[in-house]
């Protein structure tokens, strides 16, 4: 899996250090709004179990899955809801929480469902911004790192649902997906 790899991004102990300082901001910002926090599956997984554990608020946590990827290198544009949540959010303050936001077409659309839905305030976290991709104009309110427009995978990223278990964010080979 690592051979995989052509080059380190965010290491492990790189990935600790900007989520102790996010978590600072969020812990802040969430101290008395009891949130729903919501994590984008199955990407931004790893991002909020590590992240959920480092803020000191009253939370509820739910999922959601919305697919526009289906696995491969190039969104197809649409968006398609695979799996809802389980909690209501009107009247709620929710936070999503995000592996990465390219096209920006994800988050759109998901901002839109829970703004329909009632919900008292929208924010989102994404572990990392990819803005050259952007296609549609929305932006998240806290984020981990600015990447440039590689494909990037680990730390929850995948390639054909591969490669989310690297402890680590970096740079496919490009080799890896010529072949297919
Ligand atoms: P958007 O709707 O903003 O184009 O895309 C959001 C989703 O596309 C992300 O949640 C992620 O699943 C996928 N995506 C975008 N860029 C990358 C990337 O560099 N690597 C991987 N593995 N997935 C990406
Ligand atoms: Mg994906
Ligand atoms: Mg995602």
């Amino acid at each position: 899996m690592n051979n995989d790899i052509e080059r380190v991004l965010y290491s492990e102990e790189m990935l600790g250090k900007r989520m102790d300082e996010l978590a600072t901001d969020l812990t802040k910002d969430y101290k008395d709004k009891r949130p729903i926090i919501i994590s984008v599956l199955s990407g931004a997984v790893l991002f909020t179990v590590d992240m959920i554990e480092r803020l000191d608020i009253m939370a509820q946590i739910d999922f959601i899955d919305v697919s526009s990827y289906f696995g491969g290198l190039g969104s197809t544009g649409k968006v398609k809801l695979i799996h809802d949540l389980k909690i209501d959010v009107k009247d709620r303050h929710v936070l999503i929480m995000e592996d990465i936001v390219d096209t920006g077409r994800t988050l759109k659309y998901l901002m839109d469902l829970l703004a329909d839905r009632g919900a008292k305030s929208i924010k989102v976290c994404s572990l990392l911004n990819k803005p050259e991709g952007r296609k549609v104009d929305i932006e998240p309110d806290y984020v981990g790192f600015t990447v440039p427009k590689e494909f990037l995978v680990g730390y929850g990223l995948d390639y054909k649902g591969f490669y989310r278990n690297l402890p680590y964010v970096g740079i496919l080979k490009p080799s890896v997906y010529q072949n297919d």
